[in-house]
């Protein structure tokens, strides 16, 4: 069996690793061929290696809630490379608004909180803002269906809530506007806790997701490789065994040709078994449209945003201001171009050389879409002042590295998950045709490699039929 897997992410690599895995069980011959359109295999994975620091560009973790990151790490023999997030320091994140630095309550989950007295005792929330939240098992459950994150938020919790936690952290996750994210595509859990109590807050308390200490991300969750992400990708690419990979070559249309797919790339063109497109729908739609116009259609609707990352390291020893936390986020109310900030060397000291302090900042998404456009002098200056107003200090660092994610992160619209699921059911006409990546199931890398291995069951069930 012949088969294309077409863009080197996570999520292609992951397809082409559970491929292997498949056919190897049965001893079924499996050539694949790998064709990525840029210069290098990862897709927004990207780490660098520097004397003893460990940096990620891109993602720098992933979750262990969803067990298929965990499960692949495990697969390619990273069990016991994998780092937990910020051993020993304080696991809260801080919330910058109206001039000052907020602790995030302890127990507070992206929109509501999960313990009542860190809460109430909280300066970062008015007396109103607490009695309405404390009045949320009074609200009626919604209509059902999907619904905006803000609106969710907004309707259950008020609207300071939404300003001042919600869509910071929600926002800043997705790189998105909550007023068109999906709370469906999203966050479901949060419709489930509605419809299971009546109550996010009454099933919150009941149920906490945080773990001592912790406020807005689920930190405790989080696992690293120590060799950088990028391993996870090095590892995939060893066990898929490629009988060729394809670097600089964009696929550019595909074509049934009988029972087989001609795929045509800016190198010509090669005949498969099967193709799997791990590349963004918006891409994969237009090369669809001859062979299913309704599939074109709906991948062509997906929409993307744009961020940029800028690591910067400074001195430990020249640092000064505040850095005892894991992450900084900043609501749009505070009209920044920052969207938050990650304390890196706390979250994973392990990665981050000696007596250092690395900060990541992130820009840019659908509220600011032209930071991705600016030039590096531009985004440097920015993100010197930005910090100077947050940390009330100028800090020079020693190395800047900024990382652009053109058009990157899927933005889940309302409807999103009925659209993915109508494309699920067109695909399963098409024999030896799969789809995958961060649009299908969600952005995190445990979805993409869900994905990934799902394609690959696709595939492998449409071929031996
Ligand atoms: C800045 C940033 C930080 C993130 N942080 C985290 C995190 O800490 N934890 C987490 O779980 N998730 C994080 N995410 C989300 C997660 O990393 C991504 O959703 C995931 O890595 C996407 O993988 P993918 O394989 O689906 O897509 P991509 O990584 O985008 O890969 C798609 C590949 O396809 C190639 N391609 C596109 N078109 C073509 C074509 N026509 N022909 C050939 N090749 C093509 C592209 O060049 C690219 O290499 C982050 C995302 C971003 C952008």
């Amino acid at each position: 069996m012949k088969v294309a897997i077409v863009g080197s992410g996570i999520s292609g690599l992951s397809s082409a690793h559970y491929l292997r895995k498949l056919c190897r069980k049965e001893n079924i011959p499996l050539e694949l061929v790998l064709f990525e359109s840029s210069n290098r295999l990862g897709g927004v994975i990207d780490t660098v290696k520097k004397q003893d620091m460990v940096l990620e560009l891109g993602p720098d973790s992933f979750i262990t809630s969803k067990p298929w990151a965990l499960a692949l790490a495990k697969d390619l023999g990273l069990e016991d490379s994998l780092l937990g997030v910020g051993y020993g320091s304080r696991k809260s994140t801080f919330v910058y608004h109206s001039d000052g630095l907020w602790t995030l309550p302890e127990g507070f989950f992206l929109m509501a909180p999960s313990k009542l007295l860190p809460f109430l005792r909280s300066g970062l929330f008015s007396s109103r803002s607490k009695l309405r939240v404390l009045l949320e098992p009074l609200i009626p459950r919604g209509k059902g269906g999907d619904e905006s994150i803000r609106s969710f938020v907004q309707r259950r919790f008020g609207r300071e809530i939404f300003d001042k936690a919600a869509q910071p952290l929600l926002g800043g996750i997705y790189m998105a506007d909550p007023e068109k994210l999906s709370i469906l595509s999203t966050v479901p859990q949060f419709i489930d806790m509605e419809k299971r109590s009546g109550s996010v807050l009454l099933d919150l308390l009941r149920n906490p997701p945080t773990s001592r200490g912790e406020s807005g991300a689920r930190y405790g969750l989080f696992l690293t490789p120590v060799q950088g992400m990028s391993v996870i990708i090095e590892r995939l690419c060893a066990s898929a065994k490629f009988v060729r990979q394809h670097l600089k070559t964009k696929i550019l249309s595909l074509k049934k040709s009988g029972k087989r797919w001609l795929l045509y790339s800016d190198r010509g063109e090669e005949e498969f078994d099967a193709v799997i497109l791990s590349i963004q729908p918006n891409a994969a739609g237009p090369m669809l449209s001859d062979v299913d116009p309704q599939l074109g259609v709906k991948l062509s609707g997906v929409q993307y945003v744009s961020s940029v990352v800028a690591s910067l390291v400074f001195n430990e020893r020249d640092f000064r201001g505040f850095s005892d936390c894991l992450g900084i986020i900043i609501p749009s109310t505070e009209k920044m171009n920052l969207v938050a900030c990650s304390f890196y060397s706390k979250k994973f000291p392990e990665k981050s050389g000696d007596e250092k302090v690395v900060i990541r900042c992130f820009l840019g998404g659908e509220l600011n879409p032209d930071v991705v456009l600016w030039d590096e002098e531009k985004i440097k200056a920015v993100i010197k002042k930005e910090l100077l107003r947050i940390f009330g200090y100028e800090n020079r660092p020693t190395e800047i590295y900024i990382k652009k994610y053109p058009m990157s992160m899927p933005r889940f619209a309302l409807g999103h998950k009925e659209n993915i699921s109508r494309v699920m059911h067109r695909l399963t006409h098409h024999s030896g045709l799969a789809l995958c990546g961060a649009a299908y199931l969600g952005v995190g890398i445990p979805d993409c490699v869900r994905s990934g291995d799902l394609a690959a069951q696709k595939i492998y069930a449409d071929m031996i039929r």
